[in-house]
């Protein structure tokens, strides 16, 4: 007879904490949109978070602001800050931690996760807010990373240039199918590459409605 753990199917780290921070949206209680959070250090989860008011503050129902068409929602508190609060409720240190969120944070989060000590950011849905100004950032941050995992399809990091050993033209093109400035990329890849990157333009152009079924 196998041996009957062989035939556990274990979910891996990255699928494990997505699906947690699924879970953890499940909570959240702004109509737009249910985003959760949960900050992980050493495979262990340390915070969490799911977009909500504040406490003992009414929820989002039938409030107009929070409408699909209409500004930010402003009731409620980001998942990722909720997950730093309550890191902070709780005496929990985030330094060195990853964050696994359900979908891209915005750029507000985005630099308070940074400067609780939040290293890598795993996310499973690319959300259109602010991505363009997250993927710029990741050039100039060290040590800072973005990963994007699908539900479908492979996995996509964004890391501060230097780690990355042997950049090509595909590295730079990543960064504009996923919304990065045209011009600062190709600035940075014609410095990095020390070639000129004539065709940075046109290639711009061709990947426009790819970069559009990626954040619709
Ligand atoms: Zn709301
Ligand atoms: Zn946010």
């Amino acid at each position: 007879m196998a041996d009957r753990f062989e035939q556990l199917a274990r979910k891996d780290w990255n699928e494990y904490f997505l699906d947690l921070a699924a879970m953890v949206a499940t909570r959240g209680t702004c109509e737009r949109l249910q985003v959760g959070a949960v900050v992980v250090r050493d495979h262990l989860p340390l915070a969490m978070g799911y977009a909500g008011s504040m406490r003992k503050a009414p929820h989002c129902e039938g409030q107009e602001i929070c409408k699909e068409g209409t500004s930010h929602c402003q009731r409620t508190v980001h998942a990722e800050m909720n997950a730093i609060a309550m890191a902070a409720r709780e005496g929990v240190r985030l330094k060195d931690a990853d964050i696994y969120t359900t979908h891209t944070p915005c750029w507000n989060c985005f630099k308070v996760c940074v400067n609780a000590g939040i290293r890598t950011f795993y996310f499973r849905h690319a959300y259109r807010p602010d991505v363009k100004t997250l993927y710029n950032a990741c050039f100039y941050l060290d040590g800072i990373s973005l990963v994007h995992i699908p539900e479908d399809g492979p996995a996509r990091t964004w890391v501060y240039s230097h780690q990355v050993k042997h950049p090509d033209l595909n590295y730079f093109k990543d960064f504009i199918r996923f919304g990065c400035d045209l011009e600062l990329t190709k600035m940075l890849a014609e410095r990095m590459l020390g070639v000129k990157w004539t065709g940075a333009e046109e290639f711009a152009k061709s990947i426009e409605t790819e970069k559009e079924k990626i954040f619709s």
